[in-house]
């Protein structure tokens, strides 16, 4: 088997040969750890049939690992500088394709159709640029893709939130958002040592997994979004003072809010905070004849 590109010696030489310097702005901080690479791998339980897909593979640490456990890999990397790079790092690997294109702008679904001839059993894993964490998992999600889920390393408080049970401080529109679609846990806790540079913050991996069908189902997903964020926009106001003054015309229509909370029996002094989706679904599903 190949050396390890992730061992700190090798990542140095890599790194030193191409004369790299990390761009804060694209978030890139590598990991040089296999242990937690192997870990990370095992918590997506890919098989010989399995697929995934890599947002940023910076010199390849995590690439690699994935390319050894699964029968395809596709990685998307923004930064033209580290083409040349994987290109030699990833040489062993005949399994694995890099596109160069900024995720957020990319066809996923295209690159699946034509990747992926074949593999149902599809994964998204990655150690994510913390600098658009939420905005790549949530396009993920949107565009709704046939993955089984996701595995990322993230900032440890943004897993808090994506990962918080109903009347917790963490738990927001985020928690909501992601946990409509997935099973959501957080399944490690990563020291900062273990990546080259430091992040400035503590960092975890969490796990998603795809509900066979949204947790809730509601009569529009957008209106029951925006009800979610509407809800948290204070997170000290009761829900009758955030649905109010968040909702279109919603000092007007406070009687319907009433109605609504009434209807879908929700004290109307209650916190968002304390809601769960199958409330909050109830509740979006009363205030949208209010509202169409
Ligand atoms: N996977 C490598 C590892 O674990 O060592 C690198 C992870 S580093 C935290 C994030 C990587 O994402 C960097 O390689 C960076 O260039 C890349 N990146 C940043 N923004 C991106 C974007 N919008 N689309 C694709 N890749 C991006």
């Amino acid at each position: 088997m190949n050396k390890d590109i992730a061992t700190p010696v090798r990542t140095r030489a890599i790194l030193e040969k191409y004369g790299f310097s990390f761009k804060k702005s694209l978030g890139q901080n590598f990991l040089i750890d296999t242990n937690i690479l192997k870990k990370i791998v095992s918590f997506a339980n890919l098989g010989e049939n399995s697929g995934a897909i890599e947002i940023g593979p910076g010199i390849g640490a995590l690439t690699e690992q994935l390319a050894r456990t699964s029968k395809k890999v596709v990685a998307f990397e923004i930064d033209q500088r580290l083409l040349p790079i994987l290109n030699e790092t990833l040489s062993p690997y005949p399994n694995v394709d890099i596109i160069h294109n900024d995720v957020l702008e990319a066809d996923v679904q295209k690159v699946m159709d034509e990747k992926f001839y074949g593999i149902d059993d599809i994964m998204v894993v990655a150690n994510l640029p913390y600098y658009v964490t939420t905005p790549i998992i949530m396009k993920l999600l949107e565009d709704k893709l046939p993955i089984r889920g996701i595995v990322c390393m993230l900032q440890k408080e943004v897993a808090d939130r994506i990962s918080a049970a109903p009347g917790t401080k963490n738990y927001g529109s985020l928690s909501i958002a992601i946990q409509y679609y997935m099973e959501a846990e957080t399944v490690m806790i990563v020291p900062k040592t273990v990546f080259v540079p430091q992040p400035n913050v503590d960092s975890a991996v969490i796990r998603l997994i795809r509900r066979v069908q949204p947790a809730v189902q509601v009569m529009d997903e957008g209106f029951f979004f925006q009800v979610t964020r509407s809800s948290f926009a204070q997170r000290r106001k009761t829900l009758l003072n955030n649905l109010t003054s968040q909702l279109p015309d919603g000092k007007q229509k406070k009687e319907e809010i009433l109605r609504a909370l009434s209807a879908s029996g929700i004290d109307p002094t209650r916190r968002g905070e304390t809601l769960s989706l199958e409330e909050f679904g109830r509740l979006s599903d009363e205030l949208y004849p209010y509202f169409h």
